[in-house]
């Protein structure tokens, strides 16, 4: 979809005039681009509206960066439309919040859970699980197997039929031991899908959670946008998480599950391990959605600079990105300033570094390389998997470069995703170097 969407746009700019004929056939392109990446229709009929409202060709003046602008208006648009305008639950230590999440077989409820546990751990809250998934066999084993990799306690009572019983019992036994986060992961299967919805809504009059989540399968296309409003019917749910985001979810979906239900996302799920979680920030996935601050820009950039940057230029042709190609990224940026300018092509980089000047975001840099400095050759020459299987690892890096566990975890995200980047541009990056007879 990116590729479609920034191609409809550069193709207007390759256009000799400027005309308003050219700027419908490249709202319509991008129309039918959403339409394709499983956006609702109704919804992106009303986008085609807003835009050709916001850009009015008649008053735009001479001189004027006019794709910028239209640029602008799309990215704007959609950034809205994923941006529900409510403020999403923040849990409170000290006192018991109970979150429960709903959704489809699946969807991803049990492996999400403990994600979410994870990541309020880490933060200091004394985080639990409750296993109220009754009906599929193995699911308690399950969420035991992903609790104990995390650390997490949990509670579970496989000779409990009832889910409503096995809910309230945990919740109790947990707010009794002073745990500030309680999740508690539910069934997505009945035989009848009233059932389901009833025992959703049993379940949330008997544990009262401060916050009911909805787990929602990204690669499902346009089903999202009914099946997120069947939900929100039946069991009403204050957040939304969306997840496999690293496979071939096309991202409309989310947008129709938010602008149907009027609820923001607060996480994407980015993978089948513990650390695949990314809070959700709207500019970064529209950005992301339309292929903006992407890899190539970045590569092409330092090409341009003249940096011996062949190794990394032959690694992401071949679809592989150590932990050391980041480190020379890293170090390339510093070399090249500005910084804030430079941060912004590395996809997600730039995120990290919103709200620091120059002086504190080359701090956070020479920190970042200053982790790279830590660790051994293995490491740094490894995929970065080593380093996220084996938390002793990052524990040793962290003592050794003076910066917190979180810190090397930071790392290790933005190299996967990078990482995840090569392998995708694996082909493209060959013809790209070949076409510039450099291999
Ligand atoms: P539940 O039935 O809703 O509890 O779903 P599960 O948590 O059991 O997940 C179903 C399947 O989806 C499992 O194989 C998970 O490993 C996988 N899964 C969950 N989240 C993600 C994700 O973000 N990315 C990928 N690739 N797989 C995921
Ligand atoms: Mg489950």
């Amino acid at each position: 979809l990116g590729q479609r969407i920034s191609s409809a746009v550069s193709d207007l700019t390759r256009a000799p005039t400027l005309d308003e004929k050219a700027f419908d056939g490249m709202v319509k392109e991008i129309c039918n681009a959403l339409i394709e990446a499983d956006v609702s229709v109704r919804l992106v009929s009303g986008l085609r509206t807003s835009i050709r409202k916001k850009v009015n060709f008649k008053e735009l003046g001479q001189g004027v960066n006019k794709k910028r602008i239209i640029q602008k208006a799309v990215f704007d648009e959609l950034v809205s439309l994923v941006n529900p305008h409510a403020e999403p639950f923040k849990p409170k230590k000290g006192k018991p919040n109970v979150i429960m999440f709903v959704g489809l077989q699946g969807a991803g409820k049990t492996t999400t859970c403990t994600k979410i546990a994870r990541f309020y751990a880490v933060r200091g809250f004394r985080s639990c699980l409750v296993c109220a998934d009754t009906f599929r066999a193995g699911a308690f084993d399950q969420l035991k197997q992903n609790a104990t990799k995390a650390k997490i306690p949990y509670y579970g009572n496989l000779l409990q039929p009832d889910p409503v019983v096995v809910a309230r019992e945990g919740v109790e036994k947990f707010k009794k031991e002073r745990f500030d986060i309680i999740i508690v992961d539910t069934s997505g299967r009945h035989r009848q899908e009233e059932d389901l919805f009833t025992e959703m809504v049993d379940i949330q009059r008997a544990i009262k959670p401060d916050q009911t989540i909805m787990v929602l399968d990204g690669s499902i296309g346009q089903a999202a946008e009914a099946q997120s409003r069947a939900f929100k019917e039946a069991a009403d749910f204050g957040a939304i998480i969306i997840t496999k985001t690293d496979g071939a979810a096309k991202g409309g979906g989310a947008i129709s599950a938010v602008a149907t239900t009027h609820t923001p996302i607060i996480f994407l799920g980015s993978g089948e391990h513990l650390l695949d979680l990314e809070r959700f920030e709207p500019e970064r996935f529209v950005s992301k959605l339309l292929g903006l601050g992407d890899m190539a820009g970045l590569v092409e950039h330092v090409q341009s600079m003249n940096l011996n940057q062949k190794d990394t230029m032959k690694h992401i042709a071949e679809g592989v990105f150590t932990v050391r190609d980041l480190r020379d990224q890293l170090s390339g940026i510093m070399k090249m300033g500005p910084l804030s300018k430079m941060a912004g092509m590395i996809p997600g980089l730039s995120n990290m570094m919103q709200g620091m000047d120059d002086d504190e975001g080359s701090t956070k840099l020479r920190r970042m390389i200053c982790i790279c400095d830590s660790m051994t050759l293995k490491e740094l020459d490894s995929d970065g998997r080593i380093l996220v299987n084996q938390p002793s690892r990052q524990v040793r890096i962290a003592r050794g470069s003076g910066t917190s566990v979180r810190e090397v975890e930071d790392l290790l995200t933005q190299h996967r995703m990078m990482a995840g980047m090569a392998k995708k541009m694996k082909g493209g990056m060959a013809n790209m170097q070949r076409a510039q007879g450099q291999l």
